[in-house]
């Protein structure tokens, strides 16, 4: 069995707001990840959530009937786990898209949420899927979810406008699912393919490891006493190599130090003491799903998330602390996720960037803009490879919104 397996793929569950991303995470993981008070309190996902889970398949039955996550088949028989999979639960609200494109860099794959019961597409639908294409997702599922609540004419007028909105895109291919979340429908079929479409890339386990980090933790109840107190934890995904518990690890760009007028930054470096995948301890960690790094460091230095958007991995061998890059710049034609879909003009010189790298969001200001290369100044530096991608967001009105990608040169 791989029931203590960490899981080796990551999900993203994306979509506009309220069409179903959560509920359907929980229908497949049984877990709920709006946990945040403000969370529970708005009825919205602000954070990133993950949830794990593994597909199953009945060895008796055909077909995609034969998929489930229980632990029995509807024939009676105990079915056999094919893999553990894990989902990225984004948040879809227009004002948290620099969540959802943090999650985006860790995704494999990604479902697009989209519930028959409104028009297709409404603004996040678009400015996700888009999303999905600027970081370079490519193995995308549509759910078509809330059938319950449609007549089948409109199911089908639905699917209709569906297609149409993806012509063209990267997920003009993507297999379109109608379920319904609430009720549990389809969930065979849609699991059957997740198994089809979203392959766990394979892994080169000789790189260097890469571990993005999207939370970081004090995991120590207030008034603990000295002596029982928990070093700092790290949470995410690594993108490449393997973790060991044991080892030493390093966090950049790590802690802000202020010299007179000069700032820098210090990387950290600490060990592993203990690797958590899903709610086990393992030796190793992998590529793939949510895992929890116990640290050696002071508590507070990871405390509500400091550390998020840090890269860790072995001391030495990670990429530079950059505080200024050059990119060369993709823009889309039109701004989309806002109703009124303007034309995007080039980048200016000393124009206000959001940029999204890795799990890392920054501000820049762009120092000099050629319309093949952009210098940009970067308020909170960055760890980055030549060729990585940057998600690049502007304002417009009151609200960043993505208007392409570049590439580190
Ligand atoms: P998210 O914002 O995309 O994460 O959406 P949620 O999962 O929080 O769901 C938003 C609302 O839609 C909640 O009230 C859910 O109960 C409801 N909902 C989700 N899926 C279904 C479904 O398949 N059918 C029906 N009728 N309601 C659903
Ligand atoms: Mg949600």
């Amino acid at each position: 069995m791989t029931g203590t397996k960490q899981s080796e793929v990551n999900i993203g569950m994306v979509g506009h707001v309220d069409h179903g991303k959560t509920s359907l995470t929980r229908k497949l993981t049984g877990v709920w990840t709006d946990t945040h008070s403000e969370e529970l309190k708005r009825g919205i996902s602000i954070r990133l959530g993950y949830a794990d889970c593994e597909i199953k398949k009945c060895p008796k039955c055909e077909g995609a009937e034969a998929y489930t996550v229980g632990t029995k088949c509807e024939c009676g028989e105990k079915p056999e786990v094919l893999r553990k999979i894990s989902f990225v639960d984004a948040p879809g609200h227009e004002t948290l898209m620099a969540t959802m494109l943090s999650g985006a860099s860790l995704m494999d794959g990604a479902i697009l949420v989209i519930a028959a019961s409104e028009t297709c597409p409404q603004p996040q639908t678009k400015e996700h899927l888009m999303a999905l294409d600027a970081l370079g997702v490519k193995n995308i599922l549509i759910v078509q979810n809330k059938i319950d609540l449609v007549s089948r004419e409109k199911a089908v007028e639905n699917y209709d406008e569906i297609k149409e909105f993806v012509k063209g895109t990267v997920a003009e291919d993507a297999p379109i699912i109608p379920v319904s979340a609430h009720h549990g429908a389809n969930l065979d079929i849609l699991l059957s393919a997740i198994q089809e479409y979203i392959p766990t890339p394979k892994r080169d386990d000789t790189l260097d490891v890469r571990m993005h980090v999207a939370r970081s933790f004090d995991v120590n109840k207030p008034g603990s006493p000295i002596k029982n107190l928990k070093g700092g934890v790290i949470g995410g995904s690594i993108i490449q190599g393997i973790l060991e518990t044991g080892a030493d690890i390093e966090i950049r760009p790590g802690i802000k130090v202020v010299e007179g007028n000069k700032t820098s930054w210090k990387p950290i470096i600490t060990k592993i003491t203990s690797l958590g995948a899903g709610s086990k301890k393992v030796k190793e960690a992998q590529p793939g799903g949510l895992i929890g790094v116990g640290t050696e460091l002071d508590p507070s230095l990871t405390k509500s998330d400091a550390l998020n958007g840090s890269i860790a991995g072995k001391p030495g061998t990670l990429p530079p602390t950059l505080e200024q890059i050059t990119i060369k710049p993709q823009l889309l034609e039109r701004v989309v996720g806002s109703q009124d879909e303007l034309t995007i003009e080039p980048l200016k010189t000393n124009e206000v960037l959001m940029l999204n790298v890795g799990t890392s969001t920054t501000v820049g200001i762009t120092a000099s803009a050629r319309p093949e290369e952009v210098d940009i100044k970067l308020k909170l530096p960055i760890c980055a490879d030549k060729s990585d991608r940057v998600a690049i967001s502007r304002k417009i009105g009151s609200r960043w919104r993505l208007i392409g990608y570049g590439l580190i040169i």
